[in-house]
């Protein structure tokens, strides 16, 4: 049986590009690793959340011929792999080459359009809108000048990847109150248990 879908997306990333790499939770193990797109729906839901699309946009992809289309389904499968190849750029040294084709992809639709003294990229409003989008951020994120800052928790099985802003760019965990305090509680016992092992000894 599916979980429950996530209601609310994590947006710790500090970059959208990055929370869409955390729609996959606990990257690093096997066995306990959740995906929260699991439908096209869910895609929709996360771009809507952080502000990739807008409510109108989000209405008129949520229609019920929309989602029911099949090429809704194959827009969930691109989004899984430019996330994955995001990710693989940004963290396994694996080639920027796919992340550039979906940029270039979206880009080839895109028309640059004036807004008072803005000029925006304006993408179609179809059911590849979500993709596009983050292919523009994605892009964003890769030629930013503080990428030093890239950044994974350092749990064993998390995975979450964040821009690392604090000032001494020392932060550890995704979440402090969550993958902190359960390694803090460990690392606790585990010295706890090595300072008993050597009274024993
Ligand atoms: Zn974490």
């Amino acid at each position: 049986m599916d979980p429950e879908p996530r209601a609310t997306f994590s947006r710790i990333g500090g970059h959208v590009a990055l929370d869409l790499i955390n729609t996959v939770e606990w990257r690093l193990s096997d066995e306990r690793r959740e995906e929260d797109l699991r439908h096209y729906s869910d895609a929709v839901r996360w771009a809507r959340q952080l502000e990739l699309i807008s409510a109108d946009e989000a209405e008129s992809l949520s229609s019920p011929a929309a989602q029911a289309s099949p090429e809704a389904e194959q827009e969930l499968t691109q989004i899984i792999a430019l996330r994955e190849a995001l990710y693989a750029a940004l963290f396994t040294a694996g080639g920027s080459q796919p992340v550039v084709e979906h940029y270039r992809e979206a880009i080839g639709h895109a028309d640059l359009v004036r807004h008072d003294d803005d000029w925006m990229w304006t993408l179609p409003v179809d059911l590849s809108l979500p993709r596009r989008r983050i292919a523009l951020a994605a892009i964003d994120l890769m030629t930013r000048s503080d990428l030093s800052h890239l950044s994974r928790c350092q749990d064993a099985e998390c995975g979450w990847v964040f821009l690392d802003t604090s000032p001494r760019s020392n932060r550890r965990w995704c979440v402090s109150s969550d993958c902190g305090n359960r390694n803090r509680v460990r690392e606790y016992y585990a010295r706890a248990r090595s300072i008993r092992a050597g009274e024993k000894a």
